[in-house]
């Protein structure tokens, strides 16, 4: 029987490119080849086995992006373990919920944190607490420096456990999907064709690791393909706008292509070696896509995904990108919705996760009876299998009896040259059931509110007209770039109440 471990996919990619440069650091401090990254993930497969680690264990990883932390990504692979990683925002009592529910046999955390992170340890009787800190250094990257280089990869089947990422849970309780190794070689394989990703490219790297896009979508596809990893430790604009002239591709979030955009000496020149830029984990605005291509002659090439099935759909390498839409489902993804409107997006194919862990339950609710996973995504598919994206169902705003979509008012807010963003949300209306609210950032002065619902009253029907248009400096976005309309609706929940 062959070994389906998605670490052997790896390992034939990085024999084969041997010394050439796998990753390197955008500040020119660090660089290893891909001969240095066979050696060093087998040398933390050795430590992990050390620290107690086996096939199907998993491992909690709670540390600042760094290039070691590559390495203990594909060691925890080649070890056969779970990767579990969590974003470094996350509070002791968060870190608390999640370590109780995954009952990893290891935790990585920054060396700061040792001690708050072994108390938590001992409450849930976990063994083993090491670190690593953002230059690489710490107890883990000495033990795994005393380790042999040579690892024999973990025997895995296509459908055991890789990952264990927890969702962004912005509503409710965060819930673990449990990624497969067959969900992660399909997806990459499949975005590598798509996006004709080869030992040529140059890849900007500056997204967190502790999220589908920057682990998986970037990390993977480079791997199979033996691209090179430009690596920024964190988003830095002119190290970003520096490095990009020897850079072919780049994956971001909106706010990435927001912010090159904000700097003045970005310009088509510092893109001229660039292939493709791609974009996801949140909405592009049609208006970012224009504007950059103004700029750079490239259009942003927008996709959409999430952590229970990594990528669905893309706009196409060749053809039209068009401002608003994340393009074709991906050729071995099936995608629809049932309704003639906008309705819920339905997913299924060998990138649709396993199920949530140790909630059955909650698994089943989230499938239709013939296997598909409901996304919560609210969507459009036009006669050419276009796909757009309308809303998250929970978003959906009911107001006297009627279903207003948030992203139609947005879209009609957001042409508006004096706005910036705009966030809309509904809130307990006495009379309405909700009301509907736009919240939105000023990037000129703006008329006064009253006017700017009669404008908005001109082109909207009345039930859609947000009742008041509030102005924030910002928008609450959380690490992925993603506007937190639950926050949103948190700040504003009293708005409609009667003051009586
Ligand atoms: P996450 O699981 O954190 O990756 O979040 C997944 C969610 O991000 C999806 O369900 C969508 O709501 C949103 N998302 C991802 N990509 C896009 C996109 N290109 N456009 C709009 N929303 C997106």
């Amino acid at each position: 029987m062959s070994n389906h471990n998605l670490f052997c996919d790896f390992e034939a990619s990085f024999r084969a490119a041997g010394d050439r440069t796998a990753i390197a650091s955008a500040d020119g401090n660090q660089r290893l080849s891909y001969h240095d990254l066979l050696s060093g993930a087998a040398r933390y497969a050795n430590a992990l086995a050390a620290l107690g680690v086996q096939p199907g264990d998993r491992v909690t990883v709670q540390i600042e992006k760094s290039i070691a932390n590559v390495l203990l990504y594909l060691g925890v692979m080649k070890a056969g373990g779970v990767y579990q990683p969590l974003n470094t925002a996350y509070t002791e009592s968060e870190v608390d919920y999640f370590i109780g529910d995954a009952e990893p046999k290891l935790i990585v955390c920054d060396p700061a944190r040792q001690q708050s992170m072994r108390k938590l340890a001992d409450r849930h009787k976990i063994f083993a607490v090491v670190n690593l800190d953002a230059r690489g250094e710490g107890s883990l990257s000495a033990m795994a420096a005393q380790m042999d280089d040579r690892h024999d990869t973990a025997d895995c089947g296509s459908d055991d456990l890789a990952g264990l990422l927890y969702t962004s849970g912005t509503t409710g309780r965060s819930k673990g999907a449990m990624i497969t190794h067959g969900n992660l070689r399909s997806n990459a394989a499949t975005l590598v064709r798509l996006w004709r990703i080869t030992n040529a490219d140059r890849l900007l790297h500056a997204l967190p690791i502790f999220h589908v896009h920057g682990l998986y979508v970037a990390l993977n596809t480079a791997f199979l393909a033996a691209a090179e990893l430009v690596w920024f430790n964190q988003l830095d604009v002119p190290v970003l706008i520096k490095a990009m002239p020897q850079a072919t591709l780049m994956m971001g979030v909106p706010t990435f292509y927001t912010r090159l955009l904000a700097a003045r000496e970005f310009t088509a020149e510092t893109a001229r070696n660039m292939r493709l830029f791609i974009s996801g984990s949140a909405p592009l605005l049609a208006e970012t896509h224009r504007d950059f291509e103004a700029r750079t002659g490239h259009a942003i090439l927008e996709r959409y995904g999430m952590t229970e099935t990594g990528m669905i759909t893309s706009n196409p390498y060749d053809g039209a990108r068009v401002p608003g839409t994340v393009g074709f489902a991906l050729p071995d993804v099936s995608v629809r919705i049932r309704g003639n409107g906008p309705d819920v997006i339905e997913v299924r194919g060998p990138n649709v996760f396993k199920g949530y862990w140790r909630m059955p339950d909650k698994t089943k609710e989230e499938f239709t009876d013939d296997g598909y996973f409901i996304t919560g995504d609210i969507g459009t598919i036009d006669a050419e299998g276009r796909i757009s994206i309308v809303g998250r169902a929970k978003d959906l705003i009911i107001t006297g009896g009627f279903n207003v979509y948030p992203k139609e008012i947005e879209d009609v807010l957001d042409a508006f040259p004096e706005i910036g963003e705009s966030a809309v949300i509904g809130i307990p209306h006495p009379d309405f059931g909700e009301g509907v609210v736009a919240v939105v950032t000023a990037r000129a002065p703006l008329p006064p509110e009253r006017e700017l619902i009669a404008c908005l009253s001109e082109k909207l029907a009345k039930f859609k007209v947000p009742k008041r248009i509030i102005t924030v400096d910002e928008l609450p976005r959380n690490a992925m770039g993603k506007v937190q309309k639950a926050e949103l609706r948190k700040r504003h929940a009293n708005l409609f109440q009667k003051s009586d």
